[in-house]
């Protein structure tokens, strides 16, 4: 199947902004294409952003069966542009199409497809420091009907927009909030999958902890409420003594991110030792306090690393490093924000360039 395109006129094509923060100005071209149970996948299109026609009965408004990806896209110094390991995001999302009882989308289009729309739209990728394109893949549910059970039409779309330097002011470290009231995800639910819904469960616990002045919730497992999981749209690292840098195994609830997966390869050829364990939310306090655990940050394609400088457990604060920005998370940003912008080769093929 090849994707067709029906571009702006261009007295229509808007202009990058010179101000933008995250997601809320969009690039002129989306792609979309639909899916028919017994068709399967068709009319793969770039077409102008424009809004979605849909049923006030379509499935995805009602039950939630919706999947999502993000990238982003890297301005090199050369005027190139960079992606990161879209081939991990179109993969993962599959795993989460299926986990959602969702077609899959075959990668190679899907990987075209951002190819091409991020080079139709490549006057929409800034150049600012830290700034990028980043770029939203998503599928849903929209068969009319109300009676529950998987859909048998989706769409699949596309869109893009400039995203602003993530530390605005600065390598500051985040304050987060452990919560010991609320879960995200379940064992045997969809906690690995990319879905919206996670996110809605999520959204009173992060309300919470912001009144309180924390802006990430950290997420503890749903049986034991003792085992660490991830942070709101990150996953987190924990640095032993400055060279060992451990991080909660996958568990079935936890997101299985891309980033966290690159410092996981990238970490040991830096000179770190990496590990992946169950950790017990009491001994990591207490290896906070002791003065252990030197360094904490959260990972995710958003921020890159985020560290995090305070983590508040059942009343109580525990500081990280004195409140700073540590040399670990700052060496992996580096090094991980160097490789997307072509600053530093990539010795690990993740990196795509349109040119
Ligand atoms: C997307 C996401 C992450 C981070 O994944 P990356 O691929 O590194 O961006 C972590 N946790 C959750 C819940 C997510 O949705």
């Amino acid at each position: 199947m090849s994707i067709e395109v029906l571009p702006l006129d261009a007295d229509k094509r808007g202009e990058c902004p010179q101000e933008f923060s995250f997601g809320a100005v969009f690039s002129d071209h989306m792609f979309r294409q639909v899916f028919d149970k017994g068709v399967g996948w068709h009319d793969a299109q770039i077409v102008p952003y424009q809004a979605l026609q849909l049923d006030p009965s379509a499935a995805v408004l009602h039950y939630s069966q919706e999947i999502f990806e993000g990238l982003k896209a890297y301005r090199r110094e050369d005027g190139k542009i960079n992606l990161f390991r879209p081939e991990a995001n179109c993969r993962r999302f599959n795993r989460s199409a299926a986990r959602m009882v969702m077609p899959e989308v075959e990668e190679s289009l899907h990987l075209e497809a951002l190819k091409k729309l991020v080079k139709l739209d490549a006057a929409w990728v800034p150049s600012k420091d830290g700034s990028s394109l980043y770029i939203r893949p998503a599928m849903i549910a929209t068969s009319s009907k109300l009676g529950l059970g998987a859909s048998s039409q989706y769409t699949h779309f596309i869109i893009t927009g400039p995203s602003g330097a993530y530390f605005a002011g600065g390598f500051n470290p985040i304050a987060v909030y452990i919560t010991d009231e609320y879960r995200r995800a379940v064992a045997g639910g969809v906690g690995e999958a990319k879905t919206g819904g996670n996110y809605a469960a999520s959204l009173m616990a992060s309300e919470k902890v912001a009144e309180l002045g924390y802006s990430q919730v950290l997420w503890l497992d749903s049986i034991h409420g003792q085992y660490i999981e991830e942070v709101g749209a990150m996953n987190i690292c924990f640095v032993y003594e400055g060279k060992k840098i451990v991080t909660p195994a996958l568990s079935g609830s936890i997101l299985p991110g891309i980033t966290r997966d690159s410092i996981l390869k990238l970490a040991p050829t830096l000179g770190y030792e990496v590990s992946e364990e169950r950790m017990d939310v009491n001994q990591v306090v207490a290896d906070i306090e002791s003065g252990k655990i030197t360094e904490v940050f959260g990972c995710g394609t958003a921020a890159v690393i985020s560290p995090v400088g305070k983590l508040c457990f059942m009343q109580k604060d525990y500081v990280v490093n004195n409140n700073e920005s540590g040399p670990v998370s700052k060496h992996l940003y580096d090094q991980l924000t160097g490789i997307q912008y072509g600053k530093i080769e990539d010795p690990f093929g993740w990196i795509t360039t349109i040119d």
